[in-house]
């Protein structure tokens, strides 16, 4: 796979707090006063923009071919806390990603999936093609195993897990979903259920 990498984009990390509530509004269609925030230096691949109504997201900045590593996060810092802007990556280690993977919005039905890497945190994987200017979402399901910042999801997808945004509640269809692109030490923990579960 090509690892195309998307630059952080500093200027609108202050703006982070929105991302969190960025979901409450996917699916509503883009403004066409949406402002890209894009990173002059980099490749392209992605663009953090604002739309306004719709907040902060991350949106292709190209035609992105299914599996392409569009970007590596890297953790900044880590907690055996969660907190509103962490991510889990294992049972006691909940790290803060650098952006502009901070900034891409929850779905549950995602088009960018998550693979451990080697920088403390995630590389985010197309899960098909994606076209230029569509949105980049990922499903935080597919790394908290037992609650996020969400407690009722309106991402407007057909597959909408409400108020369901963990991975224990829904670790049978995230796993169908999502294939192989989900955290690393919940692959662990799915297999040893798995296991405990075909002795019975
Ligand atoms: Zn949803």
């Amino acid at each position: 796979n090509t690892i195309l990498l998307c630059r952080s984009v500093t200027r609108v990390q202050k703006q982070r707090t929105i991302n969190h509530v960025g979901s409450l509004f996917q699916g509503s269609a883009r403004s066409n006063s949406a402002v890209a925030l894009k990173d002059p230096a980099s490749n392209g691949l992605c663009n953090v923009e604002s739309s306004g109504e719709k907040g902060v997201g991350v949106y292709a900045g190209a035609s992105i071919e299914k599996f392409t590593t569009i970007l590596k996060s890297k953790a900044v810092s880590s907690s055996s806390e969660k907190d509103k802007y962490s991510v889990q990556v294992s049972w006691d280690k909940h790290v803060q990603m650098d952006s502009p993977a901070r900034l891409i919005n929850h779905s549950c039905e995602a088009n960018v999936g998550v693979r451990d890497n080697e920088l403390g945190a995630y590389d985010f994987v197309a899960l098909k093609d994606i076209d230029a200017g569509e949105e980049l979402v990922w499903d935080y399901g597919s790394v908290e195993f037992d609650a996020t910042e969400i407690k009722q999801c309106l991402c407007g997808s057909p597959s909408c897990r409400g108020g369901h945004i963990n991975f224990e509640d829904s670790h049978e269809s995230i796993r169908k979903q999502y294939g192989n692109f989900y955290a690393k030490y919940l692959h662990d923990w799915t297999h040893e259920e798995g296991t405990s579960a075909s002795k019975e």
